[in-house]
Parts: C-alpha cells; structure tokens; sequence
C-alpha cells in the first residue's frame, strides 16, 4: 500500500510513496551497519559540532520545517513552530552535556575498576505522528550523541517529515547512513527488526503497536524502550489557585489539539470547588478557536487523521450510554477536515470502557472526589502511568500525591511537560525505560564494567 500524505484540514493527498522494497531496506541496513563502524569511532567533538550545526540548521528553517508538520499533520502553524525550535533545545543540550554523561564512572574496589559508556549499534526507532519532529528528535539527539547511528520508521501519515529530517541530519554534518528515515509500512518492522545488524528498538506509539514491537524484541533478546498511552490524570484540591488551575487545565487537554500522550485526560476535582471548577472549565473549552491550522488565530486544528475522529465520537457515544453526562461537544464538525468539538464529559462510570482508555484528542472526563484519598485512588485507577498533575498548596498534600501517584513523573501547580534535562517516561501500561536527559541516553550504551588487576597492573613503557 502506498505511503501517503494527506492534510487533514483538507483531505487532500499532498503525496505519495511506494513503501521500500525488501532489496532497499537490505541496502540501507547495510549502510548503517558500516556506518556504525565508522561512526562510534568519530571524535565526541566533532559530533557535537554537527549537533549545534543541527540545531542552528532547525532555528533558520523553522517556518519551512513548521509548514511541513502542519500540513501533515494539522496541528496549529505557531504550535508546530514551537516543535521544531524545542528539537534544537535538544539538540544543544546533548551537544553540551554528553562528555559529561559518557564520563567512566570509577567504582571503588581493591582492583582499579569503572563503569564505561559505549554505544551498542543501530538503533531502530518506531514513532507517532502526534510530534513528528520532537518525538523523532528525542531519540536521534541522544543516540547519534552516543555514537549509536538510528534507523527511522516514521507513522505512515508522516512520510515527509521523515524524509526531510534525515535531509537535516546530513546538511549538519553527520556521515552517510548514521541516521536514515525508512519508508515502509508497519507490518515490515518485524523482518527489520529480525535483521541481527538491528542492536534495540525504541517505540513511541500505542499499547498494541508496543506489544508486538515488545514481544518480537523480548524473543530476539534485544533491547527494547517503549513509550506508549497515557491518561493523565489534573488533581484539583481545595487549596489550589482555581483561576490558574482552570486555564492550565484546559491547555493541558488541548495541548496539540488533544493528541499528546501527556495531555491531561482526567480531571479529578475536590467537591468543595468542583461547581466553581466545572463552569469555568467547559466555558474554557467552548471559547477555544477551531480553524484552518495555518492561521495563527487557531487553537485547535484538525485531528490528525479520520479515524481519530470515527475513535472518538465512538468513546463519547459509548460513556454517554454507560450514563455519562455531556457537558458540551460530543459530534465532529461538518466539512472537509477532521475536526471534532472540544467535549467534556462528566461523571463517566468506572463500569464503562471508556473510564479505563485514553481519550486521543480533544475530550476531558471530570470527577468530583470527597477526599485526598478518593483523589488518588480515581488517579491510579487507570491502566496507564505516565504522569500526573496536582494543584494544591498544601504541603502534607503536596508530599501524599508525589509519593503514592503510580506514575512516571509528578508535576505540582504545573503542567506536565517534556523537557530535554529530564528524564520522561511511564510505567504500567504507558511502558518503559525513559528518554530524555542522560537516563534516555543510557538506555541505548553498554555499561562496561572494567576491572583492571592491582596484582598486575600494565607495565610502565
Ligand atoms: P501507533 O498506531 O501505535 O503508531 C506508532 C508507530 O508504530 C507508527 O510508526 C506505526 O506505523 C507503528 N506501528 C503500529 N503498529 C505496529 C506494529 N504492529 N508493528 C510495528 N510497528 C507498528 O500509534 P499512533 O496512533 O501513531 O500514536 C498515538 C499513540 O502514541 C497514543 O497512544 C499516544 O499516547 C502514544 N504516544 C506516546 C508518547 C509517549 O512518549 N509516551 C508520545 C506520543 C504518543 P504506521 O503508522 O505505519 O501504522
């Protein structure tokens, strides 16, 4: 099937492509195999000098490269150049801060002994199409940094993004075959995968798309990352500042129109401001702009694909019949795009399917709570553990929700966000391991142990 390109304010193809032959992926695992070999050994200097070269390529293109990633995918033109500008943030700080996290660590025994970084090969990374450049970035930025060279399997709806990144990566500076995009559709990851020039596979993408990746990669006895679904839950307590837990929680859901995995999904809100709270939320939600993605006016733009939509007003439509009550939304939007209303739905019952999913786009569930207690226990009630968001001012509070939320990371009176100096990642069923920082790097090097003999030490020449 052909790998296209279609805008989804539109529904127009903007491009097609055959996925690659079984002939080209041999060719181009081959070239990142002896790029491997040439690249490890490539002084850690001069690949910093082609990540800043990267990220100054991404500061003077960024309109060009936003423009792609709206039409591609459909999010807002400004949001989209805010992707592009956070890629070079990424990009310098693995230029700047890689001697640092490859330093051997020395481990004091009664030998000489350390612990040493080196890279483990080419890496396969399988990624969304919700952050086409950021998502791509947080893997290449640490990886290429480490010496380890990276093959791209971008979603299918993003082809050129993919094309255009691999195009970056060599104006920069770095070698033929240290980073390639590869063209082909999901169900030839698994002969890629297989190939024994393959060393680990990161995944950013859905639960089953991280099981299969997961499954095939624990019976290859490779290394596997997977970053997957989250439904983060936006703790709202008494003490909290309700006017900016209020717009923060609407940004929070519609941050990239509501597809981001550390979107908040789950509002859980303590009954003594849950009115205040409820009112002033779905009104947030009702002022937002919906429109033409390449206006900077637009708040939120089309979804990125139809079946996102189809997706979504199946899961309003199933909570609402589970009882459910629709604040305001719930339909798609007429017309060419894949628009759908932003949607707060309250009170979905646990006994719905719906209570325990992620809600991919622009749908809020709200619950009001009783007790600090009722709020955690509604905030790990969730397959997912990604993050999490609380606002209160209560220190003893404060304390409770960071250590007992089951999650990867607590934000408190903030907005959960990525950040390239911390590590980000989920437990449960939004996955494992990390990227990001230097826990991201380190999960693609090899921490050698060296012990060195002090009853033989290396003569002196
Ligand atoms: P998806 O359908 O799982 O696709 C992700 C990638 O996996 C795509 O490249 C896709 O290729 C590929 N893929 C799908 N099934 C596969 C299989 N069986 N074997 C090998 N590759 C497979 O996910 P999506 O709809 O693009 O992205 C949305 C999901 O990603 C959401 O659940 C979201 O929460 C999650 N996400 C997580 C994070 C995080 O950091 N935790 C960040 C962003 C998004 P095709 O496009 O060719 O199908």
């Amino acid at each position: 099937m052909a790998i296209e390109s279609i805008n989804p304010a539109t529904g127009k193809l903007l491009r097609s492509f055959d996925p690659l032959s079984e002939q080209a992926i041999r060719d181009k695992l081959a070239l990142a195999a002896q790029a491997f070999a040439e690249y490890a050994r490539v002084p850690l200097e001069h690949r910093a000098l082609c990540m800043r070269k990267l990220a100054s390529i991404l500061e003077h293109e960024t309109d060009d490269l936003a423009a792609v990633i709206t039409l591609e995918m459909g999010k807002p033109l400004h949001a989209a150049r805010q992707e592009v500008l956070k890629c070079a943030t990424a990009c310098r700080y693995y230029a700047d801060n890689t001697a640092r996290i490859l330093m051997p660590e020395p481990i004091p025994t009664e030998n000489h002994s350390y612990v040493r970084w080196d890279p483990l090969g080419v890496i396969l990374a399988v990624m969304p199409w919700n952050f086409p450049f950021w998502q791509v970035f947080r893997f290449l930025a640490p990886a290429l940094m480490a010496g380890n060279v990276g093959l791209l399997k971008h979603a299918s709806n993003v082809p050129q993004c993919a094309l255009m990144i691999e195009s970056l990566v060599r104006r920069a500076g770095f070698p033929r075959g240290a980073f390639q995009a590869l063209l082909v559709e999901a169900r030839q990851v698994e002969s890629v995968l297989s190939d024994p020039r393959i060393a680990a596979v990161t995944l950013t993408g859905s639960e089953p798309a991280g099981r299969a990746i997961a499954a095939q990669a624990g019976w290859l006895i490779k290394k596997s990352v997977l970053e997957l679904g989250g439904s983060d839950p936006f703790i709202v307590m008494p003490s909290a500042d309700l006017d900016l837990a209020v717009e923060t929680a609407v940004r929070a859901r519609l941050v990239n129109s509501g597809q981001s995995c550390i979107a908040a999904k789950r509002f859980i809100v303590a009954d003594s401001i849950y009115d205040a709270f409820e009112s002033r939320f779905v009104a947030g939600m009702e002022a937002m702009r919906i429109g033409d993605p390449m206006k900077d006016s637009t708040d939120i733009g089309p979804l990125a694909t139809p079946q996102i939509v189809a997706d979504l007003e199946a899961q309003v439509k199933i909570a609402v019949a589970a009882g459910a009550r629709l604040l305001t939304g719930g339909e798609r939007m007429m017309g060419d795009g894949n628009y759908f209303e932003p949607t707060v739905l309250a009170g979905v019952p646990r006994k719905s399917a719906v209570y325990r999913e992620e809600l991919f786009g622009p749908v809020a569930m709200l619950f009001r709570v009783r007790s600090l207690e009722e709020a955690i226990e509604i905030a790990n009630d969730t397959p997912f553990g990604l993050a999490a968001s609380a606002w209160t001012r209560d220190p003893a509070e404060q304390q409770r929700f960071v250590s007992e939320l089951q999650c990867g990371a607590v934000f408190l009176n903030a907005m959960v966000a990525s950040d390239p100096r911390l590590p980000f990642g989920g437990i449960k069923h939004s996955g494992y391991g990390r990227e990001l920082s230097a826990a991201g790097m380190r999960e693609f090097l090899n921490a050698k142990t060296v012990v060195i003999s002090s009853a033989n030490p290396a003569r002196e020449s």
